[in-house]
């Protein structure tokens, strides 16, 4: 598609995005039965919608040419391969012009009817409206505790709180996505990096409903790939971990060495405790593993440092001042 065609053209209120992979069985009745009549009925104003599609196998690229073809709002952008959808819906963003940028799934798991309520948030001031999923009967046990325990972990070592069952549905107004494609790491969890930015938010709850069709391209094994993505991406703290086991190990194994010093040899044993060679031995080696790890610990906070300089995230991010606005500073820095 020629870019200029794009530029010519008056950029559109809402922008909605959406990765897809391999959506062939649901993506061209979930476009014209589900998405087109939610965004036409809900939205007064003039809308785009990207897909980015994600290195499908399937035809899902053809039926989305075919889409684009017939209607001139809709755009496609054809990733070169399966890059992942956290990667998928920065591609999108970056593409999109609106005031406003919608993301959402392809497969119809985020109702797009919902769109009318994050756009009324917009318009009275929300920079970032997040959907919340209400709880899901239709997932299984195994997913349902893993995504208790994902936010009870996440918050309990991440510098900031992410709101339990907070998704990728939502709207970043221009000015958060300004700043979202400033973010230059490799590994990202869009949503992590948009909670990161902070700015006014609010939040819709939803039902998630089931597929349209097709299987979910997350498989429980994907998941935890995500779920440590997550963890590493957003707080050092696993990395420090060790190290204080470690000093505790030291620590530990020092009051003991010396407690027996004291108690067995200078002492002669008062207590008749009779700490045995194995005793002895197993105090030297927990002191000896508490010395590694504690080193360990003390690499960690030099990797720290590189994994800070190596994320490069922006050291601040400002937001306009007031209604009217000082707009962005970055040009007159
Ligand atoms: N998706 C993608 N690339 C991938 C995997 C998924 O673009 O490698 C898209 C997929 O087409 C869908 C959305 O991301 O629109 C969510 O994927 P899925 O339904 O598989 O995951 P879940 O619903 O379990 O989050
Ligand atoms: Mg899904």
């Amino acid at each position: 598609m020629p870019s200029n065609d794009v530029a010519r053209t008056a950029p559109p209120e809402i922008s909605v995005v959406l990765p897809a992979h391999n959506e062939q069985d649901g993506i061209a009745y979930f476009h014209a039965e589900v998405l087109v009549p939610a965004l036409e009925t809900q939205l007064d104003a003039p809308f785009e919608v990207v897909y980015v599609n994600d290195g499908s196998t399937d035809a899902t690229l053809e039926l989305l040419t075919e889409i684009a073809d017939a209607d001139s709002r809709v755009r496609v952008i054809n990733l070169s391969r399966n890059f992942g959808k956290e990667v998928a819906v920065t591609a999108g963003i970056a593409q999109s012009r609106g005031g406003a940028t919608v993301i959402m799934d392809a497969d119809g798991q985020h109702p797009p009817a919902l769109i009318g309520e994050f756009v009324a948030w917009w318009r009275a001031g929300a920079q970032v409206v997040v959907g919340v999923r209400q709880s899901n009967q239709r997932e299984g046990m195994m997913k349902r505790i893993g995504s208790r325990s994902f936010y009870r972990l996440l918050n309990a070592i991440s510098e900031m709180q992410t709101v339990p069952r907070s998704t990728d549905y939502r709207l970043i107004d221009s000015d958060v996505r300004r700043e979202f494609l400033r973010f230059t790491e490799r590994n990202r969890i869009t949503r992590g990096l948009i909670d990161w930015l902070g700015f006014r938010r609010a939040y819709v709850e939803f039902d998630a409903p089931a597929r349209i069709a097709g299987d979910a391209s997350y498989t429980v094994g994907k998941l935890f790939g995500l779920a440590v993505t997550s963890f590493t991406t957003m707080s050092l703290r696993p990395l420090f971990f060790f190290g204080y086991v470690g000093v505790a190990c030291t620590l530990l194994a020092l009051l003991a060495g010396v407690f027996i010093g004291v108690e067995q040899f200078l002492l002669g044993d008062p207590l008749h405790l009779r700490f045995s060679g194995a005793a002895l031995l197993g105090i030297f080696v927990t002191f000896m593993v508490g010395i590694v790890l504690t080193a360990q610990g003390m690499m960690a906070v030099y990797l720290a440092h590189i994994h800070a300089q190596a994320q490069n995230r922006p050291l601040y991010v400002v937001d306009r001042v007031g209604s009217r606005g000082l707009g962005p500073m970055e040009d007159t820095l």
